[in-house]
């Protein structure tokens, strides 16, 4: 069932996505979940929305020092390396709606405060080894993957917690630069506290949209809700949550650690961003995605189609305007919404595919060069003049040259 939209405050949306741990190139699966972040925000700002889109970058994890370690560089400097390649990786994909992107490693002030609330009301306790959440006095865990008790164990092992599926909230230690002083001793932040503490900043201890690919439900968006319901006790830290399928490559998640990713970069040599959009939004944002050379291959024709038949100017098409808004509001429902582009090119309403193309982020008319506009007027004059031979001849090469061009109707002589 599909519920109404109802924001905390009105006309303003807090949006908050899991950002990238930064130690690798961004990947195809990547881009899967931040293209349909990205429409999201997008469209929201068109139907006059304010939208406050924040996305945190996880750059301190064990991954990250043991790939610096690897590569004999600072944690930082590789870091800072691979967030500057996610980020231009972004925008080659035209995912430009983020308003904020947060550093865990600028935030270590706010998460030592939040740990120390969590340990002052008693649901964090310390050990030799760090600070742990105490999941038992969390009645509503669970709620959100439906997982049972048993089954929730925590994925660091750590004989010093209470109960394994207890997290880690801060990991005492010496961890070289990303190292920092805490009321526990020198140490670095668990990795869950690091979205809490950003979002209670920003946000406060409340928001409106929380989103993630599927793998984040457990543990990591049960640990978000444990924490911060803990807190403050208010009920539901987040109104609508959005987790995206994944990509898959022959049935399998595309990840970094699995080795089986196409970096972005590298598919973009070969498809263009409009192709990639194209393709992932094809699809509703919760399906798997299998990504294939095939399925790429008719997005890039169906786009070409669109793109060939969107010539003439007809005036709005009221149907398609109105599907279009339909399936945007059913849930992302991004594969109707492009059924209706389908519907809105064939009819001719061209103001629709530039406006809606740009919250899909794909351009669906054909380029029109500064000559070829300029080369039309010249047809538009010849043809009022009643010069069809030129004019017709100049059709002829325009077509000659891959372009159809489709004249309106002569005005009638007066
Ligand atoms: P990571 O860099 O692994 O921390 O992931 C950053 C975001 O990308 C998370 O929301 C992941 O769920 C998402 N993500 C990673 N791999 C995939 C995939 N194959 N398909 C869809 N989303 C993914």
């Amino acid at each position: 069932m599909v519920e109404p939209f109802q924001t905390l405050y009105p006309d303003r949306v807090s949006l908050f996505v899991c950002g990238p741990t930064v130690y690798n190139y961004p990947h195809l699966g990547h881009a899967r979940t931040y293209v349909v972040f990205d429409v999201l925000a997008k469209y929201l700002r068109w139907t006059g929305q304010e939208v406050l889109y924040i996305q945190n970058i996880t750059d301190v994890d064990d991954k990250i020092i043991n790939r610096a370690q690897e590569e004999k560089i600072s944690q930082k400097d590789l870091a800072r390396k691979f967030e500057r390649e996610y980020i231009k990786d972004m925008l080659s994909l035209g995912i430009d709606s983020v308003s904020y992107h947060a550093r865990a490693t600028t935030h270590i002030p706010e998460i030592i405060n939040q740990i120390e609330r969590l340990v002052g009301i008693g649901v964090g306790y310390i050990t030799e080894t760090g600070v742990y959440f105490n999941i038992d006095s969390f009645p509503r865990n669970g709620e959100l993957s439906g997982q049972s008790k048993d089954k929730r164990i925590s994925r660091v092992t750590d004989t010093k917690k209470h109960n394994p599926a207890d997290f880690v909230l801060w990991k005492r230690g010496e961890y070289g630069e990303y190292t920092w002083d805490s009321p526990w001793g020198r140490g670095r932040p668990g990795w869950h506290i690091e979205d809490t503490a950003i979002t209670e900043k920003y946000f406060g201890q409340q928001y409106d949209i929380h989103g993630g690919g599927l793998d984040l439900i457990f543990p990591h968006h049960e640990a978000e809700i444990a924490q911060m319901e803990s807190l403050e006790g208010k009920h539901p830290m987040v109104r609508y949550w959005m987790h995206t399928g994944f990509l898959t490559v022959e049935g399998e998640k595309m990840s970094k650690s699995l080795g089986n990713f196409i970096k972005i970069q590298d598919a973009l040599k070969t498809w263009d961003k409009d192709i990639i959009r194209y393709f992932i939004l094809l699809s509703h944002y919760r399906s798997p995605l299998q990504v294939s050379e095939e399925g790429l291959l008719n997005a890039k024709k169906a786009l070409e189609h669109i793109r060939a038949i969107a010539i003439t100017d007809n005036g709005p098409y009221p149907e398609g305007r109105d599907a279009f808004i339909a399936a945007m509001e059913s849930d992302l429902n991004t594969p109707n919404a492009i059924a209706a582009i389908h519907a809105l090119a064939a009819h001719g309403d061209l103001e629709a595919l530039i406006e809606y193309g740009e919250i899909l982020g794909i351009r669906f008319l054909p380029e029109t060069s500064a000559p070829l506009s300029i080369l039309q007027d010249i047809r538009a004059e010849l043809r009022a003049s009643k010069q069809f031979e030129i004019a017709d001849m100049i059709r002829k090469k325009i077509a000659d040259a891959g372009i159809q061009v489709t004249d309106p109707p002569l005005k009638p002589l007066k």
